[in-house]
């Protein structure tokens, strides 16, 4: 009995279920629905940057687009097309947003309002650009001195000590696929530590540096102008590794 009761009622469902379409005015809900928008707000500089869109996806990379463009000028830097792409690039996806508010549903018409978003006020400096968009083309034998200082300009003042900074870890040595940074916890004189050069066999040049995160060591080697990392598994044997 109970099973003829429930293919009864399904089709009594789907006998009146043109009926409440009709009741409830279905086409008129469809047409309020293609009014409706993502709308996300962001702001930097003082400036209030609004960006809407069908989607979320696409309101977010225009808000995203946006607010890079804006970062890149700040800091004199080129702004790259598709610089968001990528595992690799999540820190930079993640500096950005600092600055994006909570992304609304709304009518195509509603009045902007801002406090609803949630829009952070997000102070940077150009250090902190330099660094989430270029760190990785700059981390060069070049721009590493002696002292663990990375320079991206030759100004005094242009250059961040890379002690205590995390750096991305190359995809072939990561252990998951995804992104993976470490903190550089020491810094070591390559001249102490290695008698040669992994990679071309010749002597460190004085003031060549090992710098030392949690499992990997990255030597910016000016012999062979090479950034050359290691596994902490290779160095176990050396103890004089910091
Ligand atoms: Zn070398």
């Amino acid at each position: 009995m109970a099973k003829i009761n429930v293919k009864v009622e399904h089709r009594n469902f789907r006998d009146f279920a043109p009926i409440f379409n009709n009741i409830l005015g279905g086409k008129k809900m469809v047409k309020i629905s293609e009014n409706k928008i993502w709308r996300i707000v962001a702001r930097i500089n003082d400036e209030v940057i609004v960006k809407q869109a069908g989607n979320i996806e696409k309101a977010t990379r225009s808000a995203r687009n946006a607010v890079c463009q804006r970062l890149c000028d700040s800091a004199g830097i080129e702004y790259e097309l598709g610089w968001w792409k990528g595992y690799r690039h999540k820190g930079r996806r993640d500096f950005v947003d600092n600055f994006i508010g909570t992304p609304l549903y709304v009518q195509h018409d509603d009045e902007l309002e801002i406090e609803l978003h949630e829009v952070p006020y997000e102070v940077y400096t150009i250090q902190q650009v330099r660094l989430t968009f270029r760190r990785m083309s700059l981390m060069s034998p070049d721009n590493i001195d002696a002292w663990g200082f990375l320079h991206w300009g030759p100004g005094q003042d242009e250059k961040v000590q890379l002690l205590g900074q995390n750096i991305p870890i190359p995809q072939h040595l990561s252990s998951s696929k995804g992104f993976e940074e470490e903190e550089i916890i020491a810094i070591s004189d390559a001249q102490q530590c290695l008698d040669e050069c992994p990679k071309c066999k010749s002597e460190f040049p004085f003031g060549t540096l090992i710098l030392v995160t949690g499992n990997f060591r990255l030597i910016p080697a000016n012999c062979c102008s090479q950034m050359i990392w290691l596994k902490e598994e290779d160095s176990e044997e050396n103890e004089d590794w910091a």
